[in-house]
């Protein structure tokens, strides 16, 4: 490609709306540009890298037996309506009527289609396993689209849905998918981690994510130090803690005046009692498919709310927060919560399982209870409701788990019946009987890679591609295109380089030399030539956008050099 009639507008000009490198970087580089709030179009630098993307996970998913198919983007909502994710799926879903007013949802996720499509087409267990995948587009009405690619309502997702006659083969294309990620994800130079991950209210046996590890990732995953052990902070799990102080003696359980002490940090300075001995409340209001109720969540006073785990807990939707009134009108005492004659359904944290000598409120203006002995409640449910922090304990080996943040680029799932037993999608086992599929579902976040990578990879002058996905290898830039033996070396060059099958494009653009070179740092191709000056020396320079170190080479040896630098 020659940069001179290539559309690549490059701009000095930084988005209003734009924090992170890779939104900054992607459109001031002429990647991308925004059509409207999440929605974006590919620009041909863009779609070089998107293609690139695509084909390395076509490649890898195809050798592990994976095949492609492409399913309308527009779904009919009937479907939706029989796997009962119409209603539950909220706002994300944007839902419209045709002229004849047939109504359909824009596809958010396929699996009611991709169910649909081998329904009575595949009917025997001797045509199964089956793998089907498609790269194509998503649409989600996301509340808050932001970050540029890193979460679009628009986007282009890899979505795979495997089908097997029983768990144990759903499993083991489980495990053969995550080897493909990760190979994949290797490719695409990145450094990621694969998490446990929440399965939510589906259930399901299993479930990862493949997160980049990135300080701007909206996920935060838990890490041991020690071992291998990964989560993802909605189903980190933790070793049972170790008391940070010996646990404080009490002549007996009994109502302790309290007056105006509400919060954990009062109650543990006027007892003098570490946090962890004490009864932290936290009260949500919990959402159901059809009611909503005030839930009162027990923890160690030291430890915090985890939504996801707390959500999944009672089967909510999820957990939004109760106004003091509504708190009142369920007969709570905002300050003074406690388990002991509660009127509203509770929750405490599994790592409280019959504990003594703790502290909770005793449902009343200004008191508290001292001495608490949970054993001696009745019906208690315990759960894992606490949120991990850094410094707790693996629950694999007992190491050190610390914080840290990701972005969510790949997702597989074992769903199970979840959908075939609902859609009715049959087909008959060894001695003739009907039975549901039993699937799993992989999902990879083909455009948030785009912006994935140069989170990962960038510096403060632009985009630092990885080969792999690089929109062209390396840029030859003329210093001085009015000098003809610098153009009639540059354009040998990239025949040369063409040649040779690497992707190059020429700066022959009538332009000033450090606007060339700051072109080449903002869109960050992995090699520069420059030929300049000391071309009447006999000599070029390289430069490595990675490093930005510059070597001269004898202008003979450049094709070589290159050559041996691209692994050719
Ligand atoms: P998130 O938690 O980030 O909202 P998700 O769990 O809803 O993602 P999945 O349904 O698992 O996403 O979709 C599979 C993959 O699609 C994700 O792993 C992610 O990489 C990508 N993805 C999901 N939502 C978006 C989005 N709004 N923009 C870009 N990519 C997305
Ligand atoms: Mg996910």
């Amino acid at each position: 490609m020659k940069f001179s009639n290539a559309f690549i507008p490059t701009t000095k000009e930084t988005p209003k709306d734009a924090v992170l490198p890779s939104h900054i970087y992607l459109i001031r580089g002429g990647f991308i540009n925004q059509v409207a709030s999440g929605i974006y179009n590919f620009l041909p630098l863009g779609k070089i890298v998107l293609e690139k993307i695509k084909n390395i996970i076509k490649e890898e998913l195809d050798s592990s037996g994976c095949q492609e198919v492409q399913l309308g983007f527009i779904t009919p909502c009937e479907l939706w309506e029989k796997s009962g994710r119409f209603s539950k799926y909220g706002k994300e879903l944007l839902r419209f009527k045709d002229r004849k007013e047939n109504c359909f949802v824009l596809g958010p996720t396929h699996e009611e289609m991709m169910v649909e499509l081998v329904k009575n087409r595949v009917t025997s267990y001797k045509q199964l396993p089956l793998n089907l995948y498609q790269i194509h587009l998503k649409f989600r009405d996301e509340a808050r689209p932001r970050f540029g690619l890193l979460r679009g309502r628009e986007f282009v997702m890899k979505d795979g849905y495997s089908f097997h006659a029983d768990e144990e083969d759903m499993k083991r294309e489980y495990q053969l998918m995550e080897d493909t990620y990760k190979k994949i994800f290797n490719r695409l130079g990145l450094n990621f981690r694969v998490v446990e991950a929440d399965v939510g209210a589906i259930g399901g046996s299993g479930s990862k994510e493949f997160m980049v590890l990135a300080n701007s990732g909206e996920d935060t995953i838990v890490i041991c130090e020690q071992c291998n052990y990964a989560a993802n902070i909605e189903a980190a799990k933790r070793k049972k803690r170790v008391p940070p102080t010996e646990a404080p003696e009490f002549s007996g359980f009994s109502k302790f005046h309290t007056p105006n002490v509400t919060t954990i940090e009062d109650l543990s300075k006027f007892f003098h009692i570490d946090p962890y001995y004490l009864l932290k409340a936290v009260a949500k209001k919990a959402i159901y498919d059809d009611k909503e109720e005030i839930v009162v969540f027990f923890l160690r006073g030291d430890d915090e709310l985890q939504e996801t785990k707390a959500a999944n807990a009672v089967g909510a939707n999820e957990l939004v927060d109760a106004s003091e009134e509504e708190l009142k009108d369920a007969g709570l005492v905002p300050g003074y919560i406690g388990p002991y004659d509660l009127k509203v359904k509770y929750i405490i944290d599994i790592d409280l399982k019959d504990e003594k000598n703790l502290i909770c409120g005793a449902n009343e203006k200004d008191y508290h209870l001292i001495g608490c002995d949970l054993e001696k409640l009745e019906n208690v449910i315990y759960k894992d409701i606490a949120a991990i922090k850094e410094g707790d304990l693996c629950p694999k080996c007992g190491g050190k788990l610390t914080l840290t943040k990701g972005i969510e680029v790949g997702h597989i799932f074992q769903l199970g019946t979840r959908y075939s037993e609902p859609l009715n999608a049959l087909f008959l086992d060894e001695n003739g009987k009907s039975k549901p599929f039993v699937m799993g579902t992989y999902g990879i976040g083909v455009s948030r890679l785009i912006a994935a990578i140069i989170e990962q990879s960038h510096d403060e002058k632009g985009c630092i591609w990885p080969r792999s996905v690089a929109p062209y290898l390396v840029d030859i830039v003329v210093s001085n295109i009015k000098d003809n033996e610098q153009m009639e070396f540059a354009k040998t060059l990239y025949d040369d380089l063409l040649n040779e099958n690497i992707e190059v494009i020429l700066d022959d653009r009538n332009e000033r030399f450090g606007f060339k070179m700051k072109d080449f740092e903002l869109i960050g191709f992995p090699f520069a030539v420059i030929v300049g000056k000391s071309l009447n020396e006999g000599s070029v320079e390289i430069v490595d956008r990675k490093t930005l170190e510059k070597i001269q080479i004898p202008k003979e040896e450049v094709l070589e050099y290159l050559l041996h630098k691209l692994n050719r």
